[in-house]
């Protein structure tokens, strides 16, 4: 679904994606992991449109996203992204945060956009909260909602940001269940987690970032089991 190659991102001089080359299949989960400030969100950022990237590709379904000719807002629409901070509309209740994308973007009636932003809420377990604000909200329904948000776009692929790391312990369990639903049913996900045993149980393919470059990348088995470079070595002990 996607392919990236060469991909460049610098704030300033500061170069924070240094020729990054990616592939990411349909139907696949990939898991990005790596230290604090190695770049995995600068690379989901990237690859939604949400920051530009300096050089580079990123070919979706052969298209290349970067180029100016490129249909940024359809992009947009297709591409999930679940955030740690779960960015809703705090002015909006639950039900209104999952319908506004799909009238204003999608141009659906408010009726249908509504009915599907039901469904979605009662499949991720917030139908009793429809009417609630986030503030009357705790962090692990909020993060719902924004799942529910997302589905109700149909998406193509999601990006996941570390969408447990804002969570009390309590509440990340059934976050993480709610994904790995999710992966069961062949959507296209990209998630960067510090939940180590969560990815290596759901992830197709793990990626391991360092200082901007991809140190290693491979099977869930092969990364989590024997992982071959020093520094991811080093990194997974850490969580060990
Ligand atoms: P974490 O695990 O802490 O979330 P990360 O791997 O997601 O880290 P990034 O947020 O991608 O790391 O940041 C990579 C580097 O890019 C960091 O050095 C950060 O300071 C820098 N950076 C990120 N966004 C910006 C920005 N908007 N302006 C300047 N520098 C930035
Ligand atoms: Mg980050």
């Amino acid at each position: 679904i996607l392919t990236i190659q060469h991909l460049k991102k610098s704030f300033g001089q500061h170069e924070v994606l240094k020729d990054i080359d990616l592939q990411v299949q349909r139907g696949e989960v990939m898991t990005i992991i790596g230290s604090s400030g190695s770049g995995k969100s600068t690379l989901l950022r990237c690859l939604n449109l949400l920051d530009d990237a300096t050089a580079g590709e990123i070919l979706y379904n052969g298209q290349n996203i970067l180029d100016p000719n490129f249909n940024r807002i359809q992009y947009r629409a297709k591409v999930g992204m679940v955030f740690q901070q779960f960015n809703l509309f705090n002015n909006l209740n639950a039900l209104e945060n999952c319908v506004v994308a799909q009238t204003t973007v999608l141009k659906k009636s408010p009726a249908e956009a509504e009915k599907n932003a039901l469904a979605q809420l009662e499949k991720v377990g917030m139908g009793p909260y429809v009417k609630a604000k986030p503030a009357q909200l705790s962090g692990g329904q909020k993060q719902r909602v924004a799942i529910a948000r997302t589905l109700a776009m149909s998406p193509d692929m999601i990006l996941f940001d570390e969408p447990t790391s804002a969570l009390d312990p309590e509440m990340v369990d059934g976050i993480l269940d709610i994904m790995k639903d999710l992966a069961h049913t062949g959507l296209t996900m990209i998630l960067v987690t510090h939940e180590m045993g969560f990815a290596r149980d759901i992830s197709d393919h793990v990626v391991f970032m360092d200082q901007g470059v991809i140190a290693e990348q491979g099977s869930a088995e092969q990364i989590f089991s024997s992982p071959k470079n020093p520094r991811t070595q080093e990194f997974l002990q850490r969580y060990l």
